[in-house]
């Protein structure tokens, strides 16, 4: 006999089918495919990730499901409806292009929705994800987690995006070890789950400061949690991977995994140095105590010596002088 999780799987894998084919199949789908099309997503991928589209009309779904006799108690529990004062369901997602999620085992447990014409955004958040339910539970799930498992067991490298539009662009293009949180900053759970399957993360978040503000709390958790061996990758200003990957072509996005990544600790230099004038003496001092305090965390003798020579040529300081204040951080901290 099925479980009510079982049920639930089952409602959530027959509302893929129907978003899919409300997609591909008929004319309700058709600006929501052209939209994917334009946007460079091809057939093959749309196929691959299942996405699809819940048009604007709000019981279908609802009739789809009544139709093959599910109860109005299950459903109401699959967080794919809300329910109207009067207790009559509606549809969550209308008029947005909805991404299935699944758990580790491949199994939809969720959705999320895009809006997509400049004149709807008024009407909600751009994406909308399914709410906390008996299956889906956010804290954890990655996006993609399930079939990126056997590319990141090759590659043993997982790469950690922001939003799945990344994971799916880079996957297009033959990156297949990547991942996304839902929206959320990295949990505790989702980082258990990549330290099962891998120790190296590779950080590629937007270049914005949303994004660059996530990276830097991601890395500081992950290295806070485990030994993950961690780089990050970083954007031009306001890019993200996806942009990237359209505006610079798939090469050059290879070619920045696999030369252009930052370690964890010139990630930060960068980041230190975002909202400060080093013009400006003080800041410019302030700025090299941080970097020292930072560099407190390398083991590496020849890995500091390399930071050390950059920041003395970068600020015209002697090696020296930045030993000797190293050294009493050092002590200072013993
Ligand atoms: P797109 O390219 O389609 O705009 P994106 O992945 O670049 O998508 P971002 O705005 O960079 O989207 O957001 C990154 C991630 O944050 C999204 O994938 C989504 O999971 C989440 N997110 C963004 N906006 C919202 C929102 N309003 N509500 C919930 N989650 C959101
Ligand atoms: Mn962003
Ligand atoms: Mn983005
Ligand atoms: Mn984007």
């Amino acid at each position: 006999k099925d479980s009510k999780k079982d049920f639930l799987l089952k409602i959530h894998e027959e509302s893929l089918e129907l978003f899919h084919h409300i997609l591909l199949q008929t004319t309700a789908g058709e600006k929501a495919l052209a939209y994917l099309l334009k946007r460079g997503l091809t057939q093959e991928t749309i196929e691959t990730f299942g996405i699809g589209f819940a048009p604007y009309e709000r019981t279908l779904l609802q009739q789809y499901l009544v139709g093959k006799d599910y109860s109005k108690e299950l459903l109401s529990e699959t967080g794919l409806f809300v329910e109207k004062e009067n207790g009559d369901l509606l549809d969550r997602f209308s008029n947005r292009i909805v991404f299935p999620i699944r758990n580790q085992q491949g199994k939809v447990v969720g959705f999320s929705g895009r809006l997509f014409e400049a004149s709807d955004f008024e009407t909600g958040p751009k994406y909308l994800n399914s709410p906390e339910t008996y299956l889906f539970n956010k804290r954890n799930v990655l996006f993609n987690f399930d079939k990126a498992r056997p590319a990141v067991r090759r590659e043993k490298e997982v790469i950690l995006f922001e939003g799945f539009m990344d994971v799916i662009a880079a996957w297009q293009v033959g990156i297949q070890n990547g991942v996304a949180s839902m929206g959320t900053s990295l949990t505790n759970e989702q980082i258990h789950m990549l330290g099962r399957i891998t120790d190296q993360v590779l950080v590629a978040y937007d270049g914005d400061d949303a994004g660059i503000e996530a990276a830097k709390r991601a890395a500081d958790l992950l290295i806070d949690q485990t030994d993950f061996d961690l780089a990050i990758l970083s954007f031009p200003e306001g890019m993200d991977p996806d942009d990237f990957i359209k505006e610079k072509g798939a090469p050059a996005f290879k070619e920045l995994i696999s030369h252009g990544r930052d370690t964890l600790f010139s990630f930060k230099m960068n980041y230190y140095r975002r909202d400060m004038n080093l013009k400006n003496e003080s800041e410019r001092l302030g700025y090299i105590e941080k970097i020292l305090t930072e560099m407190l965390t390398i083991t590496s003798a020849v890995e500091r010596e390399m930071y050390m020579k950059q920041l003395a040529a970068e600020f015209d300081i002697s090696i020296d002088s930045l030993n000797e204040q190293f050294q009493q951080r050092f002590y200072k901290q013993q």
